[in-house]
This record gives C-alpha cells, sequence and structure tokens, in this order.
C-alpha cells in the first residue's frame, strides 16, 4: 500500500502547476501557443510519447504470436507429438510460450500502468489546471477595456476550457495518433518482410488514407473552430441574460432573451450540421478505402499460401494485422474528430486568451515616486476606440492638496478624465505628470497605489463586508476597518445585516456585486474602502449620488478632514456637493470649458451658473 501511495504522489508531484512564471505574453499563433504551455510540461509528455511508441510496439509483437502458435501448433501437430499433450508441447516449445506470457502479462502490463500513470496522475491534473492558472494570470493583468469589450462568463469559460481542450489534444496527439502511426509503420514493415507485394498494399493503403485526411481534415478543423465560436455565443447570451435577469423580468422579456439564446443555438446547430457532415463523409470515404485494402491483402496472401510461397500461420497473422489495423484506423477517425475538436477549441481560446496587455510598463519602468500630489494635464485626446468624442485637448494643473470639484453634463467626460489620470486607459495624444513623472513611464501598480478612489458604479465582491472593506489590505486592523466604516456612516447599518448563513455584521455575506444592499449601502461601503486605504489622491466619482444629502453632508465633512493637506477631485452632479471645493471645473464635450471658484463661476453667469439655478429651484 505504501509503495503504491509513493507511486502515485511521484505522478502527481512531477508538474508544479503554480510555478511562478514573470511577466509572460502567451505567443497567439497555435503551435507556438501549445508549445509554449507544452514546454513547461515537456519530459512528462515526451514520457507519454515513449510509451505510446512501446504500446504499439508491444501490440505488433502480441499480434505477430497469433502467427507465431498457429505455425508452431502445424508444426507440433504434423510431427506426430500432439498425443502427448502439454508434456510434449512444453519440452518442445516451453521457452518460447513461457517468453510470450511474459511479454502478454508483465511487459504489457508495466508499459500500461506507465502510461496510465502519465496520463491520469501527470498530464491530466498538473497540465490541465497549469494551463488555466497561467492563462487566468495573463488575463487578470489586461486593462479595463480588454474586460469592457467582452462578457466577464464568455472569458471564464474559456479560460476553464483551455487547459482541458489543450490537454487533450496533446493527449490524443501523443497516444492515440501517434500509437496508430507506429502501428502502421510495423505492419507495414512485417508485411514487407513476408512479402513485398503484401507491404506495398499497405503502403497504398495508407497512402489513400492520407489523401482522404487531407481533403477533410482543413475542413474538419475549420468547422470545429466555428462550432467552438458559436457555441461560446450561446452562453455569452445566456450569461447577458442572467446577469441583467432583472431588467428582463421588469420588461415580461423572458421570451424575447428565450428567442435570442434559441437564435444562437440554431446558428450553432446549422453549423453542427455542417460540421458533422464533413465527418460521415469522412467516415464513410475512409472504410471503403480500409474495404478495399483488406479484401485486397486477402485476396493476395491466399494467393501466396496456394503458390505453396507462405504458412498457414502467416494467412492468419496477416489477416488478423490488416483487421487490427482497420479497427486502429477507425479508432484513428473517432479520436481526430475529438482531435480536431480540441484544435478548434484551443485556437479560439488561444484568440482571447494570448491577446498582449493592453497597458503594459515600458521596458525599463521606475517605481512611481510620490512627492505631493501636484497633477499637470497637458493636451490630453482620447476618443475610446472611435474618430472623436470623450476628451479633446484637455490641458488643466492641479497644485499639491488642492480640492477640484468636477461638474459637466453627464457623457462630458468626467469619468473618462479620471479613469486617464489612474491610467487605466492610454490617451491617444497629450500626456499627464504626476510630481513631475509621466505617468506612462512608470509601473501601473506603483502609481495607482498612491489613489483611493471610489467609482460611479461602485464594484462589490461576493465576500462578506469586512473583506470588501479592508480589500487589498489584508493585515489592517480590525479596529482601523470599524473606524472607516463609521467616518462612511455605515458602521450602523452594517452591525444590522444578516445573510442567508446566518452571518452577521462585519461577516455577512453581501452576493454577487454587492446586489443584497441599497446603492447608498454600497456607496458607503465603497467610500469606507476608500478611506482606509490612506492614499494621497482622493478621487471621487459620484460617490454620494444615491445618499439623502445629510448624510452625504456629514460624510463629505470626515472625508475632507481626513484629506486634510491631500489631493482631492470629486465629480458630483448635486452641486451643493461641490460647491465649497477650491476650484471647480466644468466640462462639456470633452473640454474644459470654465474654472474658478463657486462665486467666480456664478458670477460668469455661463454653464454652471445655470446648472446652478437649475438645481436651486428644487
Ligand atoms: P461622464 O462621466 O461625464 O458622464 P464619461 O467620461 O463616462 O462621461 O463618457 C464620455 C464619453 O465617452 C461618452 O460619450 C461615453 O459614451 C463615452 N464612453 C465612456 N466609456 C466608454 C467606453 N468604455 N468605451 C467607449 N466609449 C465610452
Ligand atoms: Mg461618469
Amino acid at each position: 500500500m505504501r509503495l503504491i501511495e509513493r507511486v502515485f504522489r511521484r505522478f502527481e508531484g512531477w508538474i508544479d502547476p503554480f510555478k511562478p512564471l514573470e511577466d509572460y505574453e502567451p505567443p497567439n499563433r497555435l503551435v507556438a501557443y501549445v508549445w509554449f504551455y507544452v514546454a513547461q510540461a515537456k519530459w512528462a509528455f515526451l514520457a507519454l510519447l515513449v510509451l505510446g511508441l512501446l504500446t504499439a510496439l508491444l501490440e505488433a509483437l502480441v499480434f505477430s504470436y497469433v502467427g507465431q502458435v498457429v505455425d508452431l501448433l502445424t508444426g507440433f501437430e504434423s510431427s506426430g507429438e500432439k498425443a502427448r499433450g502439454w508434456t510434449g508441447l512444453m519440452e518442445q516449445y516451453g521457452g518460447l510460450l513461457l517468453s510470450m506470457l511474459v511479454v502478454v502479462i508483465l511487459l504489457r502490463l508495466l508499459v500500461i500502468a506507465l502510461d496510465a500513470l502519465v496520463e491520469e496522475q501527470t498530464i491530466v491534473p498538473g497540465f490541465f489546471i497549469l494551463m488555466r492558472w497561467q492563462s487566468h494570470k495573463h488575463i487578470i493583468g489586461q486593462s479595463l477595456s480588454f474586460f469592457q469589450n467582452d462578457l466577464a462568463g464568455r472569458i471564464s469559460q474559456k479560460v476553464f476550457q483551455s487547459g482541458m481542450a489543450t490537454g487533450d489534444m496533446m493527449i490524443s496527439l501523443l497516444q492515440i495518433i501517434w500509437f496508430i502511426t507506429v502501428y502502421a509503420v510495423t505492419t507495414a514493415g512485417v508485411l514487407f518482410a513476408l512479402d513485398w507485394q503484401l507491404g506495398a498494399i499497405v503502403v497504398a493503403w495508407m497512402l489513400a488514407f492520407y489523401f482522404v485526411a487531407r481533403y477533410f481534415i482543413p475542413r474538419v478543423r475549420e468547422h470545429a473552430k466555428i462550432t467552438a465560436d458559436t457555441g461560446s455565443g450561446i452562453s455569452g447570451r445566456m450569461v447577458d441574460a442572467y446577469a441583467n435577469i432583472q431588467t428582463v423580468k421588469l420588461h415580461g422579456t423572458e421570451k424575447s432573451e428565450e428567442d435570442g439564446v434559441l437564435n444562437a443555438t440554431q446558428i450553432h446547430r446549422k453549423e453542427i450540421f455542417k460540421f458533422t457532415r464533413i465527418l460521415t463523409m469522412l467516415r464513410i470515404s475512409a472504410n471503403f478505402v480500409s474495404a478495399m485494402a483488406i479484401s485486397l491483402i486477402g485476396i493476395m496472401v491466399i494467393d501466396l499460401w496456394l503458390a505453396d510461397q507462405t504458412s498457414l500461420g502467416s494467412v492468419a497473422f496477416v489477416l488478423a494485422m490488416s483487421l487490427r489495423l482497420r479497427l486502429l484506423l477507425n479508432r484513428l477517425l473517432g479520436n481526430l474528430n475529438g482531435f480536431f475538436r480540441n484544435v478548434g477549441v484551443t485556437q479560439n481560446t488561444m484568440e482571447l486568451i494570448a491577446q498582449p496587455h493592453g497597458i503594459r510598463d515600458v521596458p525599463d519602468a521606475l517605481d512611481f515616486e510620490f512627492r505631493n500630489g501636484e497633477i499637470r494635464i497637458e493636451n490630453l485626446t482620447f476618443h475610446y476606440d472611435r474618430p472623436e468624442g470623450a476628451l479633446n485637448d484637455l490641458s488643466l494643473n492641479i497644485k499639491p492638496g488642492e480640492k477640484i470639484g468636477i461638474v459637466g453634463s453627464s457623457g462630458s467626460g468626467k469619468t473618462t478624465l479620471i479613469h486617464l489620470l489612474m491610467r487605466f486607459f492610454e490617451p491617444q495624444s497629450g500626456r499627464i505628470l504626476i510630481d513631475g513623472q509621466d505617468i506612462t513611464k512608470v509601473k501601473q501598480d506603483s502609481l495607482r497605489q498612491y489613489f483611493s478612489f471610489v467609482q460611479q458604479d461602485v464594484q462589490m465582491f461576493h465576500r462578506t463586508v469586512y473583506k470588501n472593506i479592508a480589500y487589498g489590505m489584508p493585515d489592517i486592523s480590525k479596529a482601523k476597518v470599524e473606524a472607516a466604516a463609521k467616518l462612511a456612516n455605515a458602521h450602523e447599518f452594517i452591525l444590522e445585516l444578516k445573510d442567508n448563513n446566518g452571518a452577521t455584521g462585519y461577516d455577512s455575506q453581501i452576493g454577487e456585486r454587492g446586489v443584497k444592499l441599497s446603492g447608498g449601502q454600497r456607496q458607503r461601503i465603497a467610500i469606507a474602502r476608500a478611506l482606509l486605504r490612506e492614499a494621497p489622491i482622493l478621487i471621487l466619482d459620484e460617490a454620494t449620488s444615491q445618499l439623502d444629502s445629510n448624510t452625504e453632508k456629514v460624510i463629505q465633512g470626515n472625508l475632507l478632514e481626513q484629506m486634510e493637506g491631500k489631493t482631492v477631485i470629486v465629480i458630483a452632479h448635486r452641486l451643493s456637493t461641490i460647491a465649497k471645493m477650491d476650484r471647480l471645473i466644468v466640462l462639456d464635450n470633452g473640454k474644459i470649458v470654465e474654472s474658478g471658484s463657486h462665486d467666480q463661476l456664478i458670477k460668469t453667469d455661463g454653464l454652471y451658473s445655470a446648472f446652478w439655478k437649475k438645481q436651486a429651484l428644487h
């Protein structure tokens, strides 16, 4: 038992799926992409290759025994010794028969056991997980726009699929396809040794098979990729409906969402038909080739026997070999199906996973050095992926410790501006200097740690309240977390929380994306998180929009007290929130159109004053 345990452990520990891998870019061409991962487990795959070869050779050997046994028994019979039974047989052929038994039982079992161990104990858990893990590590480093351009459900599905598809593809390549190739070559070799015409038929058979495969396989591969793609289209559509379930129910559009999925499924189904038609044709053609070849071989070997050029044993052996070869070729087709399906899926997942990171540190990036929080924005232009819009040639200087309020109608570019400040996107032109350092020239992590940021759409993790507030600060003290929650006016309501599993207060789970909290509660937790971070630049993007004005005032008072001497940027629709800031910036169409204190802007009688008058009426 101990030995078995040790053997299992030895194979299970062969690949370390979590070994650190610094800053890598997966290649985005299929062979290079697969090799990138396979190379990390190359010895295991090599073992699979060698064991495949051994299995195939042993198989061929075992089949040659059929002929040998027939010949040996005919010889034994014709020498008139049969009456002596086992004793006579063993006397004459004991050694040979025993050696056959050793091969059939011991050797073959050993090779098969090793093969199974490498596949099931090493590659399946090790390689599958290695690939998923590394794919995830690469994906999580992708830029914000990468995630905005795709569905989270689709991305995670592909990361998950990647290891399995590529692993299975490699296993079938190394085991079955390789096995069959070796088997075919040995069959041809053995038959050549018997008679060159027999060998020639096998070679012709293989060639015909090759041409059939060459015609069909590019089509199989192409259609496998399309089916994989239309398949993930279905799951994308489903995830989209699940994630927006409330809107679906409100509009009573279950039916039309169903139709959406139905539509995607029908497209998928049509593609499957095209795909499987090719598979069916491939199977029929290949079997036709095999049937012709086997019949020819049969006729030929009988012909040889009639001409006394070969023994009965050889006839048995040749026929057995050929039938076995046909069986294997059929299995090969089945596996080619799986293999090319996996190639298709691998290619499909590769196209997502192997995208280079959108925003990368320059090669010799230094750590950002914070001094006093001075921000210079010079001629910033950014249109997302469009020809125009968002920000146009915007310049702005923010002094250290200055408190800035940003106003502007929705879509005027406020959120875009602060996203660029934290380098969530790269500007098309212009630059941003913080404390004299161009933010595109420093390491992203080192820059972002100096920001506390409350987003417009607050993001919550499906974890406890405590973990949501102390996010990114695992060693912070409980007292500090509670103090931050108190400043954000969140402590009281947090104490009253209770989740489905009976956990209460800070330990309660808050549901996926915080769905179990009110909008104002989510905002207060986000503010607590930002406060706890104690970063020297604070940015609030409509962070108190869902709170009543009294709560908002209290929190804002607390915030500004905490942020004494630090740089603060506040975006707000409710102008009373920001009227007391040092300076107000009015954005319109991606440009700064007004700038000054509240009193100055009211006097200017421009956009701000118009906004103010409108709000004062309520
Ligand atoms: P604000 O915060 O002032 O309401 P935003 O900065 O969010 O405005 O948006 C400015 C413009 O950029 C809008 O026209 C908006 O449609 C566009 N925009 C915002 N986010 C994206 C995005 N991720 N991709 C493409 N366009 C975007
Ligand atoms: Mg916004």
